[in-house]
């Protein structure tokens, strides 16, 4: 899941000058708007007569940006640990509302007052391109008007959030979250698993109106940002505010068209294989998580202490470096959100947002490690994923400019999403570890074979449902009247070019709203094809492990990390020895190689 986009165009200083200054103090408390008013005037008003002056000022601003942006980091990570608690919803929701909006604009008026000074004293070598290109980037499509705007944007996404946090189940005489829930769809006996998809999916149905009527309103505030920044809709804004300097429009389509025709064969293959193996006739929604050959769930984990330690074992045996970042976040034992200086909070509980996520505190330069874990292989992906984001985020915060300490999420998503895949052969016991002493997921030699396998398949059978997605806001976002029927013909639409062949027989009105459990649609629109993007660019990294050898793999791995956000996309990716392509003469190549290691992995 993502990492939370923190303040836009966040800048700051080069690797020719020194990393910290003093014009922040360390304590600062920078969620109040009046303890950082003082600091933004300064920086708007400070003479600047040299290049060094400029090189100062940049590393000054990325101070001060940073000590903002970790007192919102801190105030939304306490929020989604903790959505019925009212103290933090309304903090968070304060600092929506009161400190964002004034933030906002002063950033804004140094965003410009930097385009000018820059003009003036051009600053030396290649080193501040990216930055010099987001910047006037932002610039150009910053207005007053839109400030309100996504004020009552954020503030709908904590709705959306807290609707999602408050949802809970009664099952087996108990009462019971989502995330617990999906275990039972991994369970061997089908009744049961029927009466748990029925007993969420009816659950979900209750929201169904409220979920419309939150997003109705962000489409809607949504297209009047695009308007009053000139745009046609929200397509071009969004594709600009995303720094998409490297692709368009026809780029995601011509991924979409690649992956109904080179993946979603495949899928319903797969499925097919599935239904036989089962021997179920159709297949249904709830029989797409158990075991072909009828085996019990994988059960990697029990409690977040557990998956921490495995995890750490885990990155051990990749790379000694890696375990060393991970375990540098806790022991997993921690559940209070980010009070007590915790990077961590990974078992699911009543009142803690949907899905996972990352975050860096930038002042601090720690990451913040956020999940549902409920003890399902899912978790243990979602945890080395999150994982990737982390040694991101640490490999790369030495880069003295605050906004290379973060990368496009193009490429964010290869650090993470490589991980699921490289960690892939040490989920288990073998020749090299054997009697090493350190904890696996899976010590039955059966279930690592599964686990493995199951991550292959999931990497490619993923690329249908990211298509869905971005192609479900491509269809929102240029019809922005639409109706909510309107809405539900598109879904089902899209859903016949990539969804599954299962049959709803009997079960159709709960299909024309699954898209409201994807919370990126609600938080961070267009926020999607990344993952296709990227996901491409892991496997090529996990053909290059598995051509050339984990160390080949690992070594540009790191070394690609090293550079955050300091070059642009293509480059990132070359840096890693990767391709920056998603056209269809890449995923049909990648489908082709995957499938062919798929057949050598047992089932
Ligand atoms: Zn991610």
């Amino acid at each position: 899941m993502p990492p939370t986009p923190v303040i836009p165009s966040p800048p700051a200083p080069t690797a020719a000058i020194a990393i910290k200054t003093n014009f922040v103090p360390a304590d600062l408390d920078a969620s109040r708007f009046e303890n950082v008013e003082g600091y933004l005037d300064a920086l708007l008003e400070r003479p600047i007569s040299s290049v060094m002056d400029l090189e100062a000022w940049l590393l000054d601003r990325g101070e001060l940006e940073a000590a903002c942006s970790e007192a919102k980091a801190n105030l939304y990570i306490s929020m989604t640990c903790d959505t019925g608690n009212a103290k933090v919803q309304e903090a968070y929701a304060k600092y929506i509302h009161e400190v964002e909006p004034r933030l906002t604009p002063a950033c804004f008026r140094l965003d410009t007052r930097f385009v000018e000074l820059v003009s003036k004293f051009p600053l030396p070598g290649t080193g501040y391109a990216v930055l010099d290109r987001a910047v006037r980037t932002d610039v150009a499509l910053f207005r007053d008007e839109n400030v309100p705007l996504e004020t009552e944007l954020a503030s709908l996404g904590q709705d959306y959030d807290r609707t999602i946090g408050a949802m809970t189940v009664e099952f087996d005489g108990e009462e019971r979250t989502l995330p617990h829930m999906a275990r039972y769809q991994e369970g061997t006996d089908r009744a049961v698993r029927e009466r748990a998809w029925r007993t969420v999916a009816e659950r979900r149905v209750h929201e169904i109106d409220t979920i419309n009527g939150i997003f109705d309103r962000m489409v809607g505030l949504r297209h009047r940002i695009a308007r009053n920044a000139g745009f046609e809709n929200y397509v071009g804004f969004a594709f600009k505010a995303k720094h998409r300097f490297d692709y368009g429009v026809a780029e995601c389509e011509t991924f979409h068209d690649a992956v109904e025709k080179a993946v979603v064969p495949l899928a319903r293959g797969l499925e097919a294989q599935r239904a036989a193996k089962l021997g179920v006739s159709p297949l249904r929604p709830w029989d797409l998580s158990v075991d072909v050959k009828g085996r019990q769930p994988l059960r990697p984990f029990e409690g977040g202490v557990d998956l921490m330690r495995k995890s750490i074992a885990t990155m051990h045996r990749l790379d000694p470096r890696l375990a060393e970042m991970l375990a540098q976040l806790g022991d997993g034992s921690q559940s209070g959100g980010s009070s007590n200086g915790s990077c961590l909070d990974l078992d699911s509980r009543k009142g803690k947002a949907p899905g996972g996520y990352q975050y860096m505190r930038d002042r601090t330069r720690r990451p913040f490690i956020f999940m549902n874990s409920a003890g399902l292989h899912h978790d243990v992906e979602t945890m080395v994923h999150e994982a990737g984001h982390a040694f991101h985020s640490i490999l790369c915060r030495d880069q003295p400019l605050l906004a290379y300490r973060h990368s496009p999420i193009e490429f964010a998503e290869v650090a993470s999403m490589s991980m699921e895949l490289l960690t892939m052969n040490h989920w288990g016991r073998n020749e090299q570890n054997r009697n090493d002493g350190r904890p696996v997921f899976y010590e039955n030699p059966d279930d690592f074979a599964r686990a493995k396998r199951d991550q292959v398949k999931r990497s490619v059978l993923l690329l249908p449902w990211i298509a869905t997605i971005d192609a479900f806001q491509h269809w929102i976002y240029t019809h922005p009247t639409h109706t909510r029927s309107e809405r539900e013909a598109a879904w089902l639409k899209l859903d016949a070019r990539f969804g599954s062949s299962v049959s709803w027989l009997g079960l159709e009105r709960f299909k024309p709203n699954i898209w409201q459990r994807q919370p990126h649609l609600f938080g961070h629109p267009f926020y999607y094809i990344e993952y296709g993007i990227a996901q491409l660019g892991a496997l090529q990294l996990w053909l290059i492990s598995v051509e050339k050898g984990e160390r080949e793999a690992v070594e540009r791995y790191v070394a690609a990390l090293q550079l955050g956000g300091s070059k642009p996309l293509p480059e990132l990716f070359a840096a890693a020895g990767l391709e920056f392509n998603f056209g269809a003469d890449m995923v049909h190549r990648i489908v082709a190689r995957v499938q062919a290691e798929l057949e050598r992995l047992p089932d």
